[in-house]
């Protein structure tokens, strides 16, 4: 069977064929020449993921899968949240956003925050949400080099690191985007 992913990252296509059963054929936005910028103008995270997956449906007619991820901040009520990539501007860069996010928490006690990933599949007429949580704490600079995104500055509960000090694979074991991804998996392998 072909499913479509409604990304370009050749990293994440990869990462998930590799986990998925080998019947199942992932195809990427530019495998089906789909050239165009998916509009992600919903004001929640899984509306995005619906937007998304629900485009590639409609005008490709393929079944299809897509994500969105945004970073929750409990003292924000839930801030950045959908807005999380361009949280700073437009330019959407990773090093802005956290510079923002520490200044709006600079003498903040509460720096309990969130991940969230959902992904949305449609398959043969239907729809399925998967939801991936995992949660942490701002620290109050950045710390470690690996990873992307406001991995330097997410501690998760339990850990002494943030996901920027961890290996892939460690993060990849309790993250957001782990956690939604093997419910996706386990759907197909049930
Ligand atoms: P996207 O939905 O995967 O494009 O993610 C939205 C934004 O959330 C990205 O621009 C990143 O800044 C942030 N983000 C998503 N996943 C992670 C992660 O695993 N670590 C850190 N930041 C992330």
């Amino acid at each position: 069977m072909e499913l479509v992913f409604a990304s370009n990252n050749k990293n994440k296509i990869q990462e998930i064929q590799s986990m998925l059963p080998e019947s199942i054929k992932i195809l990427s936005l530019s495998d089906i020449g789909c050239h165009e910028e998916i509009p992600e103008t919903a004001n929640t995270i899984e509306g995005n993921a619906i937007l998304k997956a629900n485009y590639v449906t409609q005008k490709y007619g393929y079944n299809c899968f897509a994500d969105d991820t945004g970073l929750e901040v409990e003292t924000l009520n839930g801030q950045p949240g959908v807005f999380s990539a361009r949280y700073a501007g437009e330019q959407r860069n990773d090093n802005d956003n956290m510079t923002k996010l520490l200044f709006e928490l600079e003498n903040e006690t509460n720096r309990k925050a969130q991940f969230k990933t959902v992904i949305c599949l449609n398959i043969n007429g239907e729809q399925y949400l998967f939801t991936g949580i995992i949660k942490g704490n701002i620290t109050n600079e950045r710390f470690g080099n690996q990873g992307f995104g406001y991995d330097p500055i997410f501690q998760p509960e339990g850990y002494q690191h943030t996901f920027a000090q961890i290996s892939l694979n460690e993060k990849a074991n309790i993250s957001h985007r782990g956690i939604a991804t093997r419910q996706l998996i386990a759907f197909f392998e049930n």
